[in-house]
């Protein structure tokens, strides 16, 4: 089994569940008391929120950066970077490292286009949402990415910083998003990501008419599939 390299804490509500479902996949796959090869940095996501807000993604990229060459000095095998909004400085970190870089952006077109769907909904930051980094990513898989309208996206946002990186869970933000899924699906969604790693600590399938793509159980999935390949 390979050593998995986690950049994490962005924020660390998500990354806890990377941590679980790592450990539970391969529990299952390999029974017993199996469980995940995993080396964890975990940044502080002040301080990376901070360099968000105020447009320094050449900074934040540096930071993390440094903090996957110290994962690779470590002797991880594979890296996996628990957020999508900081895929926006993938290519910064793939210059800093040889070990690869397991993009979430390819790990969720793959599995969109093998439900057999090429029209997405996309739940995100605003990052995510309005800026090319990820949507682009999808597009190269054969995609169509839809995204919610300014006023949904501003409610989608805030309730992620404001709430789910926090660790609050709350039914009224719940049904929130589930009238924003609705109103995607209303404008052709054929299904809908999960493009925060947070988000489906509060939605899951159940609150959506069509399939979901949860990226952190997914990003999840194909790490552990990495790790055990060719064992
Ligand atoms: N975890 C979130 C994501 O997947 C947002 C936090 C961040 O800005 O990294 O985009």
């Amino acid at each position: 089994m390979r050593l998995v390299g986690l950049l994490g804490g962005m924020s660390w509500e998500s990354s806890a569940e990377y941590y679980r479902l790592a450990n539970e996949l391969v529990r299952e796959r390999l029974g017993g008391l199996a469980s995940a090869r995993l080396l964890l940095h975990s940044v502080d996501f002040a301080e990376v929120e901070r360099l968000q807000a105020e447009d320094r993604w050449d900074e934040a990229g540096a930071l993390l950066a440094t903090a996957a060459a110290g994962l690779e000095a470590g002797c991880a095998e594979l890296l996996v970077l628990c957020t999508n909004t900081m895929h926006k400085v993938a290519p910064a970190i793939e210059a800093a490292v040889s070990i690869p870089l397991l993009h979430i952006g390819d790990v969720t077109g793959r599995a969109v286009r093998a439900a057999g769907l090429g029209r997405v909904g996309l739940l995100a930051t605003s990052y995510t949402m309005e800026q090319r980094f990820l949507r682009e990513r999808l597009a190269d898989h054969g995609l169509t990415v839809l995204v919610p309208d300014g006023d949904d996206r501003a409610v989608v946002h805030r309730i992620i910083y404001e709430e789910l990186c926090l660790g609050v869970v709350t039914e009224e933000s719940r049904q929130a998003y589930r009238q924003v899924i609705a109103r995607l699906v209303a404008a052709g969604a054929e299904g809908v990501i999960l493009g925060c790693t947070e988000i489906e600590l509060l939605v899951d399938q159940s609150d959506a008419d069509v399939p979901v793509f949860p990226t952190t159980r997914l990003h999840v999935e194909a790490a552990v599939d990495a790790a055990l390949a060719d064992d």
